[in-house]
């Protein structure tokens, strides 16, 4: 079994300068577009399941799906990471069913939608650190706030309405004692995160080079990091569908992020682009197919192939075989 806890994950990336894509599942085709992707880059892997995920899907059959995961790709580093745990309690359940690391939105009050206080954020933090340490599971915190709603989660808030402020983010992991810091610099979760190409005024990178200049060990995490490529878009609209025009994060600009400090990128809004896109078009050239299977394995093909360039470009691809997993027990006396 390969399973690890993120911070080993993230500690290998800095040392080796490079970032490690975090992709949602919801569904068995997701888990295994990414395996199979990781597998074809010989790339550590990080697989997130947000509560919409884990309501969706239900927790056993998840974590089932990711026990065949790793028990099938043995030579994959694989990291089991709840996104946005929006309390104590569900980053406690996530713990007890398995997985390797949590993050806790403190950001958000536990609705998942009330920008909290600075002191709220800092008291849960806190708390599941001491409570994940404890058992060697990795902790991700947030900091600011990000735009946009996803799963019913979210401030929807305009996203530079609560950019990170760097001395606040310092102080925060001071008194968190976390493993990795989400940071919010102007991206949105969803599809429509920009409406022109981001420019400087629309996606901070220079906060998250400041943030790094103060905090140079701690591992930042940019959310919201789908690039929403022009190909997937036009695949969609090319057979039926209506996306309106948008634009996500320049390739680019994560790889700058990469250099500055940013060790996890997550990344769902792509994944579901090219899984709609592959499904469209069987439905619109083969309207006489009816086996899921006739979809469902194009679907996952193309999310694989989305899923290889972007470990390729955030330079993950080639690193799965550098180190020996540690289990979670281990790390525990690290902390
Ligand atoms: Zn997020």
């Amino acid at each position: 079994m390969a399973f690890v806890s993120m911070r080993q994950v993230l500690d290998e990336a800095a040392q080796g300068g490079y970032g490690v894509g975090a992709f949602n599942v919801n569904n068995m085709e997701q888990i295994q577009a990414i395996m199979e992707a990781a597998r074809e880059t010989k790339s550590p892997v990080i697989i997130q399941a947000s509560r919409g995920a884990r309501k969706y899907s239900n927790d056993r059959f998840l974590y089932h799906l990711m026990l065949a995961a790793s028990e099938l790709y043995p030579e994959i580093p694989t990291v089991m990471h709840l996104d946005h745990g929006n309390s104590v309690a569900t980053c406690k359940s996530a713990i007890e069913m398995g997985f390797t690391s949590v993050m806790m939105d403190g950001s958000l009050m536990e609705d998942g939608k009330t920008p909290s206080t600075f002191e709220y954020n800092v008291k849960v933090t806190r708390e599941v650190v001491e409570m994940a340490h404890a058992k060697g599971i990795t902790v991700e915190g947030e900091i600011g706030t990000l735009g946009g709603i996803e799963d019913g989660h979210g401030a929807g808030v305009d996203s530079l309405a609560h950019v990170t402020d760097p001395a606040q983010a310092e102080e925060f992991v001071k008194l968190t004692g976390l493993d990795a810091l989400a940071v919010a610099i102007g991206t949105s979760h969803g599809a429509y995160k920009f409406s022109t190409k981001p420019t400087g005024a629309t996606l901070k990178m220079d906060r998250v080079i400041e943030i790094h200049k103060r905090l140079p060990n701690v591992h930042l995490v940019m959310h919201g990091s789908s690039s929403v490529p022009k190909e997937l878009q036009d695949v969609i609209n090319a057979y039926g569908g209506k996306l309106k025009p948008t634009w996500g994060v320049p390739v680019e600009e994560i790889q700058l992020g990469i250099k500055n400090g940013v060790r996890k990128v997550n990344v769902d809004t792509d994944s579901r682009l090219a899984i709609t896109g592959a499904i469209r078009r069987v439905f619109w050239e083969k309207p006489e197919e009816f086996d899921p299977r006739s979809y469902l394995s194009p679907a996952r093909d193309a999310m694989k192939q989305v899923i290889i360039q972007r470990m390729t470009q955030f330079g993950q691809a080639g690193h799965a075989a550098d180190y020996q997993p540690i289990p979670p027990s281990e790390m525990a006396k690290r902390y």
